[in-house]
């Protein structure tokens, strides 16, 4: 361990070395199967051919310019990301929470221009909406809000999947409601569609902007390129950052009708966003999803997985939850214990929320793969659960 670092994540102890498809090697050279993808990020799993070329031969080339040129890759990627996901523009940025920070700048500038108190943004509890004191504003949840206010002003949080709550708190103050479809990091909890859908309803009737954060859902892991998309309804903004160039940082604002032309020269910007390294890693991704079958093998992985944790019937699973291969796994004991009693298998898993196991595997995990972490993730709960016995 390095002290220099500051003390913010309780670390594994694992140093890794490097990785091949869903298999990460430590510097001892013990592969463990990686059913986390760096937490939702390595989409195409680790040292995939093709990102790997496209990001040297991108590198060799330029790799950055700022936001006043534009290169081809960059130009390419919006079209492509814009068409995936049914909308009119993009602004590129950097990570999950700086996307959710357009989005709410964006919401702002939407509303103050119909009425200046129309600045209020509903989002639910139990969400997760980043780590700038913005978006841990607009986070739902009290754990994160410790220490750090005081907090920016104009948010209110109202219970999920509870329309008559939401109904209550969508005045003519509001400027958008925001929610993640599937709630991820508060214990993949994923909304209900006839909820969403009456929100939508709702936002439509009163002016309010429709927005999903898609950072950890988004970019194909629910086994369609947005949840929203699997869900059948309509956002005006989406969010997307974590699988989107396969581990290079990024981030997206999308949005589609008049709130796609809200941002004018001067009102935002980043110096990083869109440059042609992110932007030539995140073609490869948005091409390997296209390729056909891809969505499908997604979502048949997914439910396979689950499939078969429901088969075990180990007392210590009470359900499986989630979308494609974002997969939440209610367990009865701290999931802490099954991450740490999971790696001692070789395996690598995450958790969420109090009570939930999450995997976020590479969306190209061969089954094999699947196989053996499955394997390791049995005789993990088995040995867990003779010892609570
Ligand atoms: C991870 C996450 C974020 C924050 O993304 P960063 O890249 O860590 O800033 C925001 N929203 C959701 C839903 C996330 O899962």
């Amino acid at each position: 361990m390095n002290d220099r670092f500051m003390n913010t994540y309780k670390r594994t102890g694992l140093v890794i070395d490097h990785g091949k498809g869903a298999t990460l090697f430590t510097k001892e050279g013990a592969a463990y199967i990686d059913f986390t993808a760096g937490i939702g990020v390595n989409s195409l799993g680790h040292a995939h051919p093709k990102l790997v070329a496209a990001i040297a031969e991108q590198a060799a080339k330029v790799i950055h310019v700022s936001n006043y040129f534009m290169t081809d890759i960059s130009s390419q990627v919006a079209e492509e990301l814009t068409g995936m996901a049914g909308m009119d523009k993009v602004f590129f940025c950097n990570s999950g929470a700086e996307a959710n920070e357009g989005l709410i700048k964006i919401a702002r500038k939407y509303g103050s221009a119909k009425n200046p108190e129309k600045n209020l943004i509903v989002t639910l509890k139990g969400s997760f909406h980043g780590r700038t004191i913005t978006t841990v504003t607009a986070t739902g949840q009290d754990k994160f809000h410790q220490f750090f206010g005081p907090f920016t002003p104009g948010f209110v949080y109202v219970e999920a999947n509870n329309i008559a709550a939401l109904d209550a708190v969508l005045t003519d103050k509001v400027c958008a409601f925001i929610f993640e479809p599937i709630q991820g990091e508060g214990g993949v909890n994923p909304l209900d569609t006839t909820y969403l859908k009456a929100a939508e309803k709702l936002c439509k009737e009163r002016d309010i902007l429709f927005v999903a954060d898609e950072v950890q859902t988004g970019v194909g892991r629910p086994g369609a390129f947005l949840a929203c998309q699997k869900m059948g309804i309509h956002p005006d903004m989406v969010s997307v950052a974590k699988g989107l160039a396969g581990g290079v940082p990024i981030g997206a604002v999308l949005a589609k009708g008049p709130c796609a032309d809200i941002l004018q020269p001067g009102d935002h910007g980043t110096t990083f966003g869109g440059n042609p390294l992110a932007a030539a890693a995140a073609h490869v991704v948005l091409s390997e999803l296209s390729s056909p079958g891809f969505m499908a093998d997604v979502e048949r992985k997914g439910e396979k997985i689950r499939s078969t944790v429901r088969s075990w019937k180990n007392p210590l699973v009470k359900e499986t939850r989630g979308m494609g291969l974002m997969i939440g796994i209610g367990v009865t004991i701290p999931p802490g214990e099954v991450v740490v009693a999971c790696r001692q298998k070789n395996l690598l898993v995450l958790t969420a929320g109090d009570d939930t196991v999450r995997l976020l595997p590479p969306l190209v995990i061969s089954d094999a793969e699947i196989n053996q972490g499955l394997a390791s993730m049995k005789a993990a709960l088995d040995d867990l659960a003779k010892a609570k016995a």
